[in-house]
């Protein structure tokens, strides 16, 4: 059986990022991506250039819709765009007890360019953070969210809002090679990747969906995490120059 895996982010019509990204990833690593697309965003491989909120009443008519005829093995959260969406994200986590969250909280894309409305750090740290099983910032999204600086403190801060497991990726350091830490309650945990050259379009989305597809097939956390990043840095060593700006991974797995 294929995983149903509910997606809720935005759209990128360079086809690097956001839903593009997450059905891509998730096709490839077995399972069914169902998507809510909550904005609409203005961009190309090189930079966003605005967005557009999709309507409120449409997202819940399309979820109710969903709801009535599949079940979910994972939700992955990327771009919400607004707190009024990640409220009514938060309502329809409610009705999907049991079943994990992954949230990449997308705040910004890497080139730069706003995703979203002022107040939505504060938003998914109330309503978002608490209901994840995993959550993916990458560090400059860490640090803005926690309202500290370093990965430690970062990382421990987030840790107290709520979600058990806190994945920080390092691929917007500046360090010799990529480091990804996990903060959970009791541990942390570091993998370490050889620095690829290049800047990429899509990177995280790509990773937070990979998480989820293999979290629904049911591989426990540690190896989804691990095995997720084995694939994501596949992805971007096959990257290529589709525009003139980032590359795009190559998700085929
Ligand atoms: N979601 C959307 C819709 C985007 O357009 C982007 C970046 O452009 C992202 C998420 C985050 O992208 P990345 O995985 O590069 O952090």
């Amino acid at each position: 059986m294929k995983p149903n895996i509910l997606v809720i982010a935005g759209h990128d019509p360079s086809g690097g990022a956001g839903i593009h990204a997450d059905i891509e990833a998730i096709h490839s690593l077995g399972g069914l991506a169902a998507t809510l697309i909550t904005g609409l965003t203005i961009q190309n491989s090189q930079n966003v250039r605005g967005f557009e909120l999709v309507d409120l009443n449409l997202l819940e008519r399309q979820a109710e819709t969903l709801l009535e005829d599949m079940q979910f093995s994972a939700v992955k959260i990327g771009m919400t765009g607004s707190p009024a969406i990640i409220r009514f994200i938060a309502r329809l986590l409610d009705q999907l007890p049991g079943v994990p969250v992954i949230l990449d909280p997308v705040l910004a894309a890497e080139a730069g360019g706003s995703l979203g409305e002022q107040s939505v750090p504060e938003a998914l740290l109330g309503e978002l953070f608490p209901r994840a099983m995993l959550a993916t910032p990458n560090l400059p999204e860490a640090e803005r969210l926690a309202g500290a600086s370093g990965v430690v403190g970062a990382g421990e801060t987030l840790l107290r809002h709520g979600c058990p497991n806190v994945l920080i990726t390092g691929t917007h350091d500046d360090t010799d090679a990529v480091l990804n830490h996990l903060f959970s309650e009791n541990q942390v945990r570091d993998w370490s990747w050889p620095r690829l050259a290049g800047s990429f379009h899509g990177s995280g989305c790509t990773l937070a969906s990979a998480c989820a597809a293999l979290i629904a097939r049911g591989l426990p956390l540690e190896q989804a995490l691990t095995d997720s990043q084995g694939y994501v840095y596949r992805a971007l060593q096959n990257a290529w120059q589709a525009g003139r700006g980032q590359l795009i991974p190559d998700r085929r797995g």
